[in-house]
């Protein structure tokens, strides 16, 4: 039990300017985290409860999950990255540093390198394995644009594990084992969430799912199918395009189109539909392995009214996101011939050229011409363009086709707070982690690697439970359970009354504070709703009658109960649901 006059705790009435969504106001009111600077914040001792919390549910079902913990150090050789590949690849979000002999660090963003590290020196044998080892640990990643509290932060706390086995089969059956464990951890915090399926990366396969915590204020877009199994994040979600067009090919010819800039521009000067145009992107890509500081070309086309897909394009392309820039046009007109608003495929040089998979089987469609103030009609692929990648390059949205069914699929949005993956051999054959077979053959170890945004979880929770108010926080992870609050602290009767109660509550499970604070009751129970937590019994007046109120933070009405029945039924409460 604890007293709320000698807790470090301050609360704000005012919403700080920077916040912006609930959970960052809100754990910012209640004086849970503070902010040190831009991306980085603490924890004060009720949200230190509440992570701590949080940390267990992970811990617990990892455990049981039959994961290891362990602890690896945040401070990381970057001789471990370079032997991966990933020192460059990685990119600007990795923090870098120089030890006093100019030796190079990174402060860990993620922890595949390492693992991979520690257990190619123990492993050797097929009897070692599976294995999976799991730690929970502060990482560190320079984020373009922190925002959003302790939803994207520079300095977050991950629930990092790794899964060491023979073969795909093992990998499957690690995947899946750590599925489960997750819907059990993110059940326990209290949320909804649906996963969907996951871009993979360079890694390919279906080898992926995140957990997204249904929210308005998610970053992450999910699409879904209500009438199949169809989930996947729309930076995964595959297009199918439509059987190849029948009509037949007319003659290309140049039209004058005099300043169509844009698709809307050109469709309606030409009287023709979005979807019977081509839209051009022009790029240039800075490989991390180009050190010459030249850009290479590409322009990518896809449907007039599509939108497009990155996370597709630099898949296709084979380079990290941030090494693809919108193209300078007037230095890509110099080197290509593209003219900007009038780019089309036809007439460009020295360029890479990607097309949408859609666009082969399509027939008539209007681009640009490369002249300014002019298009190309009757466009056809294989006649008058062809592309050096062709691939589906598109965001699927809200009313397009379902790729599985062909029903129209659905959007929503949600916050990324976990993530499955099958690694592979990725890193295993790079970092040389083998094992000898019963013939002493030797493989690479079969990987999986999932995380859990456990601060990013914090917040997910606070985004799904609460109210004009404030928090309202599941039991499973409220800092505290019941709040006494005493109208009159120094009246001995009142105060008695809640350290009895507050000595059985605790006898009985329950995490009790007493608010004892010299504040006008109206300040203690707008903080007590702040603060969210689940039960609040007040003592005031019939103390002496041994009679007090009690109620729930979720809603309900205010009882008069006797302080053993107010009891009772928090403990009820709070033993089903902790
Ligand atoms: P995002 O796409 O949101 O940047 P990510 O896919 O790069 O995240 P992972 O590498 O999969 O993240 O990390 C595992 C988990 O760590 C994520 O599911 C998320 O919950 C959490 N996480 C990642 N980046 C941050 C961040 N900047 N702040 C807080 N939590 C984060
Ligand atoms: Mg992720």
């Amino acid at each position: 039990m604890i007293k709320a006059s000698k807790m470090f705790l301050s609360t704000l009435r005012e919403v700080p300017s920077e916040a912006e969504i609930p959970s960052h106001i809100l754990l910012l009111r209640a004086g849970m985290i503070k902010k040190l600077v831009s991306g980085v914040y603490a924890f004060m001792p009720l949200g230190y409860r509440t992570l701590r919390k949080i940390e267990n549910i992970v811990r617990e079902e990892m455990d049981a999950a039959g994961a290891q913990e362990v602890l690896m150090s945040a401070l990381q050789p970057a001789e471990l990255w370079q032997e991966s590949g990933r020192w460059y690849a990685y990119g600007p979000e990795m923090m870098r540093l120089k030890d006093r002999n100019d030796r190079e660090f990174c402060l860990g963003p993620t922890h595949e390198e390492i693992f991979t590290d520690v257990v190619r020196q123990q492993v050797s044998s097929y009897r070692q394995l599976p294995l999976n080892l799991y730690q929970i640990q502060h990482k560190y990643r320079d984020e373009a644009r922190p925002r959003f509290g302790l939803i994207r932060s520079r300095e977050f706390i991950m629930k990092d594990n790794y899964s060491f086995d023979r073969d795909e089969a093992g990998l499957d059956v690690s995947y899946w084992n750590m599925y489960h464990a997750y819907e059990k951890v993110f059940d326990r915090c209290g949320l909804t969430y649906r996963p969907v399926e996951a871009d993979t990366g360079a890694i390919g396969g279906s080898n992926s799912h995140e957990f997204c915590a249904l929210s308005e204020v998610g970053e992450e877009e999910i699409i879904y199918c209500d009438h199949c199994s169809m989930a996947a994040t729309a930076e995964r979600a595959e297009f199918k395009d439509a059987p190849a067009s029948a009509e037949d090919m007319l003659p290309l010819e140049k039209v004058h189109t005099p300043g169509t800039k844009t698709i809307e521009a050109v469709a309606q000067f030409l009287g023709i539909p979005q979807e019977k145009t081509i839209k051009a992107l022009l790029l240039e890509i800075y490989r991390p392995e180009n050190e010459s500081g030249e850009p290479e070309y590409a322009a990518c086309f896809i449907r007039g009214d599509r939108q497009l897909n990155m996370t597709k394009l630099v898949n296709a392309l084979g380079v990290p996101e941030y090494a693809v820039q919108f193209a300078n046009e007037e230095r890509m007109a110099a080197a290509t011939g593209c003219v900007g608003g009038f780019t089309g495929p036809v007439g460009l040089h020295d360029c890479k050229i990607i097309v949408d998979s859609e666009l082969v089987g399509a027939k008539n469609l209007c681009a640009g011409a490369c002249e300014a103030d002019h298009h190309m009609i009757n466009v056809n692929y294989g006649r008058d363009y062809k592309g050096d990648i062709v691939t589906d390059l598109k965001l699927l949205q809200e009313g397009d086709p379902c790729p599985v069914c062909g029903k129209p699929v659905k959007s929503a949005r949600g916050i990324e707070v976990g993530q499955v993956f099958k690694l592979g051999t990725k890193y295993s054959v790079p970092m040389h982690l083998t094992y000898h077979d019963e013939n002493q053959k030797e493989h690479p170890v079969v990987m999986g690697c999932y995380g859990i945004g456990v601060t990013r979880t914090f917040a997910a929770i606070v985004e799904q439970h609460h109210d004009d108010n404030g928090i309202i926080w599941p039991v499973s992870v409220a800092p505290y359970h019941v709040v006494i609050t005493v109208i009159k602290p120094n009246d001995p009767v009142q105060m008695d009354l809640a350290c009895n109660m507050a000595a059985r509550l605790e006898s009985a499970g329950c995490e009790v504070v007493i608010d004892d604070r010299d504040e006008r009751p109206g300040v203690k129970f707008k903080d007590a709703d702040l603060l969210g937590f689940p039960v609040r019994i007040t003592v005031g007046k019939k103390a002496a009658d041994g009679i007090v109120e009690y109620k729930l933070r979720r809603g309900g009405d205010v009882e008069e109960l006797t302080a053993e029945e107010a009891g009772d039924k928090a403990i009820e409460l709070i033993n089903a649901e902790k």
